[in-house]
């Protein structure tokens, strides 16, 4: 067989062909059939598929991840707000620590003084999703600046938690009421970020269980809450 820059070496189809082949044309029968019912395929056709298929999704979401990013970098007031104000606290956020990446676990970004920000390609489903979670993730850099916050204990991270949900546009009441059914919207934005932040403080290693977390939270709330800097009010 003629050496094909394929993903898939078993075919002698060209890589395009392969990888994608045209609703209903023979290719795709054999390949929707295969694939769905295992019928002839061998394992390592099957480990192989697998696979190629992975990688094609990583590199669907990570360049869609990348280009939501680009645009909110430009555009997005919110985070160009945020931006400036690590900048302002001497930090240096920017595409080299801003990186879209897979993540295993059930989480949207991640924050880590160490290495930047984490936002989770294969979790964000879109734009406004990825401009809440950099917003959330923005929040953190910027109290770890200014604040001189301890990660390793409950209550800062609490804390934390609690201002990120509350500023990052998180639990306006729209994104809430279309993507969770949510409708009540009367003192739904406190509801909204105490319950992010007592999902994102179970998550501690220092937290016992759901009551923990809750009861941190509670203790927290009303002056995390009340502490709107860098914004001289909730946003939106
Ligand atoms: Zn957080």
């Amino acid at each position: 067989m003629a050496a094909t820059p394929s993903i898939t070496p078993e075919t002698s189809a060209p890589a395009v062909e392969a990888t994608k082949p045209t609703t209903g044309s023979g290719e795709w029968w054999r390949q929707t059939f295969a694939y769905t019912t295992g019928m002839g395929m061998t394992e390592a056709e099957r480990a192989n598929f697998e696979a190629t298929r992975l990688q094609q999704r990583r590199e669907r979401e990570c360049a869609k991840c990348e280009k939501n990013l680009d645009y909110l970098l430009k555009f997005s007031p919110i985070i160009r707000f945020m931006l400036e104000n690590v900048r302002s606290a001497n930090g240096q956020l920017d595409k080299s620590n801003i990186r879209c990446l897979p993540c295993d676990q059930f989480q949207s970004g991640g924050f880590s003084p160490k290495y930047g920000i984490l936002l989770c390609q294969n979790q964000l489903r879109d734009r406004g999703h990825l401009e809440d979670t950099l917003a959330h993730e923005l929040v953190h850099a910027y109290d770890h600046l200014r604040f001189d916050v301890d990660w390793q204990d409950l209550r800062h991270h609490a804390t934390a938690e609690v201002r990120a949900s509350s500023l990052s546009g998180e639990c306006r009441w729209t994104r809430e009421a279309f993507t969770r059914g949510v409708w009540d919207f009367t003192a739904h934005h406190q509801e909204c970020v105490r319950r992010r932040a007592a999902l994102s403080v179970r998550a501690h290693p220092k937290c016992k269980d759901d009551e923990h977390a809750v009861r941190v939270v509670n203790e927290v709330f009303d002056s995390a809450f009340a502490d709107t800097r860098p914004f001289r009010e909730i946003y939106r």
